[in-house]
């Protein structure tokens, strides 16, 4: 009896040690060996993402079988003239915008999105709670050209800029602009001051320095977050969906990281004037409550998250002006774009964008996200660099 047992408690340790080392790892469904042709496979097909026409049918679905608690509006138009949408659910107090796809080639936060917002308007007892305590605004992709053409960058020449603003002739175009595409990184074209005018001597600018408002999707953004602020006083969180490089690896693990997140834009608040509702605090309990939504999955790949880069000074960024006005801002980093090896994994990624921000909007719901410790975000394992074969 004796010794068979302790065989047995002996097979049963040393089973649970394989298993431990094989648990660790990313699950062998969405295992990228470090070195194992990270970012350099060919890309899976684009059809796995929905098309700005499914996009539409898919967000009037959700408004006709929500019976009109998700909203659906369009919020502006983009430079070639297609739909930028906004949904909204909810009634609350607390306002959540939250935007995907600022870059077109990244699209897992467009479907977490569409499945949130089916979610949010639903009929269970979670989502109502949800819906009385926070009002949730989405722009399910708002680079909806770059979508298209899955580029970064937005549809626009610099001609068209200076045909906006024609006070800009004659200067060197903004630094953000690639002729190649042509387009804008939409993402450097922020600035605090919502009523900004293009001026000469402002451009072309760098990635240090605020940006213009030149392409109408950055204008859309900024005209939802006005109309917000009149409504509520001070948007209350912002968050920005994003894919980054898909190798990345956990610092202390063998993990590959699937996820980074960051509430940090801005070093120094004080060199852009005067934003006295700037909260960094804020911004780091809204990263935790995400943080935390994600380990509580367990053992698994939805809790290999990382710290983005905290050396970062973006103020052009919308997270970066949006933090400066007030805004508790978060930043998903999903891993891989659309031109990395992304495809075999893309229902992992985009539930664990949905895990996160779900996370997230419930913490708000139940107002647990204020008793929670900034500081724990110091603690989120940071993200090393693996290069590609
Ligand atoms: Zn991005």
């Amino acid at each position: 009896m004796r010794t068979k047992s302790r065989i047995t408690a002996s097979a049963i340790a040393s089973a649970a040690l394989v298993g431990a080392t094989v648990i660790a790892g990313v699950p062998a469904a969405q295992a990228i060996p470090v070195n194992s042709h990270c970012g350099t496979e060919t890309a899976g097909p684009r059809s796995s993402f929905v098309s700005h026409e499914q996009l539409t049918k898919e967000l009037e679905r959700i408004e006709s079988t929500s019976k009109g608690l998700v909203e659906v509006d369009v919020a502006g138009y983009s430079n070639q003239g297609r739909e930028i949408y906004q949904a909204r659910v909810g009634t609350g107090d607390t306002v959540v915008l939250v935007q995907s796809q600022i870059h077109g080639n990244e699209n897992h936060g467009t479907e977490a999105l569409l499945s949130l917002l089916k979610e949010f308007g639903g009929n269970s007892a979670e989502a109502a709670a949800i819906r009385d305590n926070v009002t949730i605004v989405a722009i399910p992709r708002l680079n909806v050209d770059g979508g298209e053409r899955d580029t970064r960058q937005n549809h626009m020449t610099w001609d068209d800029v200076v045909a906006d603003f024609p006070q800009l002739a004659g200067v060197q175009p903004a630094w953000n602009y690639r002729s190649a595409t042509p387009g804008f990184d939409v993402n450097r074209d922020f600035n605090p001051d919502l009523d900004y005018v293009p001026a000469p001597e402002d451009f072309p600018g760098n990635s240090a320095r605020t940006g213009w408002y030149i392409t109408p999707e950055a204008q859309t953004l900024r005209d939802v977050y006005a109309g917000l602020e009149d409504e509520f006083g001070v948007v209350d969180y912002f968050v920005d969906l994003h894919n980054q490089w898909p190798c990345y690896s956990q610092v202390g693990t063998d993990n590959m990281s699937t996820l980074s997140i960051s509430g940090r834009f801005i070093a120094d608040p004080t060199q852009f004037g005067d934003w006295p509702n700037f909260d960094y605090d804020a911004s780091r309990r809204a990263n935790v409550a995400v943080y935390d939504a994600l380990q509580e999955r367990g053992d698994s790949a939805f809790g290999h998250l990382t710290l983005y880069p905290q050396d970062t000074n973006l103020p052009g960024t919308a997270l970066g002006s949006f933090a400066l006005r007030g805004s508790a801002t978060v930043l998903f980093e999903t891993s891989s774009n659309t031109q990395s090896d992304g495809q075999k994994r893309n229902g992992f990624l985009t539930k664990q964008v949905e895990t996160g921000l779900k996370g997230l909007i419930t913490a708000v719901a139940d107002g647990s996200v204020e008793s929670l410790d900034p500081e724990a975000y110091e603690e989120i394992p940071e993200r090393i660099f693996q290069p590609a074969d």
